[in-house]
């Protein structure tokens, strides 16, 4: 129920209908009995200023940030945690002292599920398939995990060293290689760990998959093969990953991880009810949540 207090969260992107967020925020803050409620933002890119201004205006508690503002928002924050700069990208906004300040909840939303591998990942190889935003979570990530080797895949040579040069300042001591995406049989052998961020395999394009059955077939047992697409689930990749024995993880625990982090800076409270929240991004996703019509839009989205 709104009220005259009820405290506002929301999340900000262009086009933002797609977003899961409002799903999965709502139905914690409901479980919590909590009054405050997370609304869709839809901020043209040239609004993004007066926007800032606008929520500061009306005590917006914070909000999370999706295409295309993560990085444009960067120069319009008072302060940038150092993971959110290593990363290039915000996230997640947060009010604090009536200023805004950024962070980078992908990174650990990304890792959390790693975590709960017991692995020595000081010798463990990954490769990561894509260099765009997420692949910069990703790199962070593994660096944060202490992984000995990233080798990075693709397709065009020119993003591929900007990729690489854009971490040389930066206060991560990423060990990083890029290569072309004709070196992914030869890497694929060594790969303990495979991550793809590319888009393919993503809903609707669900036959699809960045690798060939042929390539996939080198991995070698035991290997974690991880999706940042949570659906279809599984996604092709992660059913070609499964026939050759490889553990599978899928995106969605990684964008409810993600949201747990940001959850938790918002109210300022230590636990949030996490099954709720995935349980309600599994029912929206699943159509159950929204109707079928409903389903087909939010279905290919990107948080
Ligand atoms: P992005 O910035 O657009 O980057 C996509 C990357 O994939 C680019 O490097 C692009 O290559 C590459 N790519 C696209 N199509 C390709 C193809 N056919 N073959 C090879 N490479 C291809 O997108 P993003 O924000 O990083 O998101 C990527 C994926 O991660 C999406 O599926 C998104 O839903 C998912 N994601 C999931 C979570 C989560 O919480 N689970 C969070 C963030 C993102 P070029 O640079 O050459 O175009």
């Amino acid at each position: 129920m709104i009220t005259g207090k009820t405290q506002l969260l929301g999340v900000i992107g262009h086009p933002v209908e797609h977003s899961l967020s409002p799903t999965m925020h709502n139905a914690a803050i409901a479980n919590l009995g909590l009054d405050y409620v997370y609304l869709p933002f839809p901020i043209a890119p040239e609004n993004l200023k007066t926007a800032l201004d606008g929520f500061a205006a009306i005590g917006v508690v914070g909000f999370s940030i999706t295409i295309p503002h993560k990085q444009a928002i960067l120069p319009l924050l008072s302060d940038i945690t150092p993971i959110a700069q290593a990363v290039g990208a915000v996230n997640t906004v947060v009010r604090k002292d009536n200023q805004w300040v950024g962070t980078n909840t992908d990174v650990d939303g990304f890792i959390s599920p790693l975590r709960n591998y017991n692995h020595d990942w000081s010798q463990q190889v990954a490769v990561v398939l894509g260099n765009g935003g997420a692949a910069r979570a990703v790199v962070a990530g593994l660096t944060q995990l202490g992984i000995s080797e990233i080798h990075l895949l693709g397709r065009n040579l020119e993003k591929l060293q900007a990729f690489q040069q854009s971490w040389e300042n930066s206060p991560l001591e990423v060990n990083l290689q890029v290569h072309e995406w004709k070196s992914l049989p030869e890497l694929i052998s060594q790969a303990n760990l495979l991550v793809n961020t590319t888009p393919v395999g993503m809903y609707p394009r669900i036959g699809e998959s960045p690798v060939s059955v042929e390539d996939i077939a080198n991995l070698p047992p035991g290997a974690i093969a991880y999706d940042l697409i949570y659906t279809p689930n599984p996604t092709q990749f992660l059913q070609q990953a499964q026939q050759v024995g490889a553990v599978a993880m899928d995106g969605l625990e990684m964008l409810v991880q993600q949201g747990v982090i940001a959850l938790k800076m918002w109210l300022q409270q230590d636990t949030v009810p996490i099954d709720i929240m995935r349980q309600a991004l599994r029912e929206q996703l699943s159509g159950r949540g929204r109707g079928v019509g409903s389903r087909e839009q939010g279905a290919g989205s990107r948080e």
